[in-house]
């Protein structure tokens, strides 16, 4: 029987990483196709996975990688790894990560790499139609997995709350664990490392991490503080509609109901009341950190973390605790 893989990485807490949307979307091509299922969790020494956390009914291999290895060295222990499966389809969540080792993959089992599809259907054939957005979005391609296997990268909207994801739907009936096969990674291509964008290069429509600012910042000034922020933690840099009027932050970055809705996973509010104008545009965020004097802001109510202080101190101790983290994992 043919079967589909989902591959997707482990995370900081031990689980995987996001997301029960590319999950979900696997197990009902494999149920339409009547082929049978598996995870394959991606792990590192320093993203060990712990199978406590990997609860459900679908059947789990853990595999165990050496950090750092090249998207060529994933690809190749994948492969390895299914030796006489009768791979049908390689399904991904799209990410640099993803997109790289769903090439490689295909490339190895001569075939080819669909990156980056928004949805799926059947064919009247039965067989399996991939969509994805072409020429910038302005059209979406279809294609037909004739003959497998196939592999393919979804770049689909989170679901759930971060606590949700991942875990409701349906993983590990088994977990079974595989490590990366000693010898060299001859790699022809290695990255050497990702180095963050600029904060106010990277539109705030689907960031996942927006570092926002208000009236409080004070100042366009303000904004080169929230921007060390932004750079620490990969995001983009948004602001209150005041913040824009004033021309401390582009228009583009308003955030509210006459600006734009957000739903990043991590949304920081510094120097920002919380008016109900404000909050429209980013109460879908998953997780809202709020930096403000005020103990009374309404942002706080609407925060998982509240921080009540100015945030000329406690943005660059955030800055500081991040670079420290980052410099100690490096050491492991
Ligand atoms: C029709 C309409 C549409 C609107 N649309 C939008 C919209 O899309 N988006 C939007 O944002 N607003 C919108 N507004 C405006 C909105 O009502 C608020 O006026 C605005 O959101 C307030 O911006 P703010 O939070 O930056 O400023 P303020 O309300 O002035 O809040 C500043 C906050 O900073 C805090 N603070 C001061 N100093 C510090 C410090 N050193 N450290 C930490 N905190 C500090 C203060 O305690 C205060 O809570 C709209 C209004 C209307 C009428």
């Amino acid at each position: 029987m043919n079967c589909v893989w989902t591959v997707v990485q482990s995370s900081n807490r031990g689980d995987i990483e996001d997301d029960s949307t590319t999950l979900s979307l696997a197990q009902d091509i494999a149920s339409s196709l009547g082929w049978s299922s598996k995870v394959v969790v991606v792990s590192t020494p320093t993203r060990p996975v712990d199978e406590e956390l990997l609860r459900g009914g679908v059947d789990c291999t853990v595999l165990e990688m050496r950090s750092g290895a090249s998207g060529d060295r994933h690809a190749s222990t994948i492969l390895l790894m299914a030796g006489k499966t009768n791979l049908g389809l390689v399904v991904f969540r799209s990410s640099v990560w993803a997109d790289d080792v769903a090439c490689r993959l295909a490339a190895l089992l001569n075939t080819s790499a669909l990156t980056r599809c928004c949805s799926w259907r059947l064919s009247n054939e039965g067989k399996a139609v991939f969509l994805r957005p072409v020429l910038g979005g302005a059209a979406v391609q279809e294609c037909e997995c004739r003959l497998g296997p196939c592999v393919v990268t979804f770049a689909l909207d989170r679901a759930g709350k971060p606590e949700e994801r991942g875990r409701s739907e349906g993983m590990a009936a088994t977990v079974e664990r595989w490590k990366e096969p000693p010898g060299e990674d001859d790699a022809m291509l290695r990255s050497s490392g990702i180095a963050n964008g600029d904060p106010l290069d990277t539109a705030i429509d689907d960031a996942d991490i927006i570092v926002a600012g208000g009236r409080g910042i004070g100042g366009e000034e303000g904004f080169g503080v929230l921007r060390e922020l932004a750079l620490a933690l990969g995001g983009t840099m948004a602001g209150s509609r005041i913040a824009v009027d004033k021309k401390w932050i582009g228009r583009e970055r308003q955030v509210g109901q006459t600006g734009k809705t957000v739903h990043p996973r991590l949304y920081v509010a510094c120097g920002i009341s919380g008016s109900s104008h404000h909050i429209l545009g980013m109460k879908d965020s998953d997780a809202v950190v709020s930096i403000n004097t005020d103990r009374a802001a309404p942002i706080h109510r609407v925060a998982d973390v509240r921080i009540v202080h100015d945030y000329r101190v406690v943005v660059p101790a955030l800055v500081h605790a991040l670079h420290e983290h980052r410099a100690r994992n490096r050491q492991q």
